[in-house]
């Protein structure tokens, strides 16, 4: 299962379906469950909702 190792190191690059910005991971989390796009004014949140992985 290749996802749950990138998954695991946290480097997924993710991309946001409202602003279109690119961010690793881990900067659209902080405890690593609730997912929600960095960008100021940009309310997008959830893996395969607001927020789709990058392949
Ligand atoms: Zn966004």
């Amino acid at each position: 299962m290749p996802q749950l190792t990138a998954r695991a190191t946290g480097r997924d690059l993710l991309r946001c379906r409202r602003c279109g910005t690119e961010f690793p991971e881990g900067r659209a989390t902080e405890d690593g469950w609730h997912y929600a796009c960095p960008t100021d004014g940009c309310d997008a949140a959830g893996i395969g909702d607001g927020l789709k992985r990058v392949e």
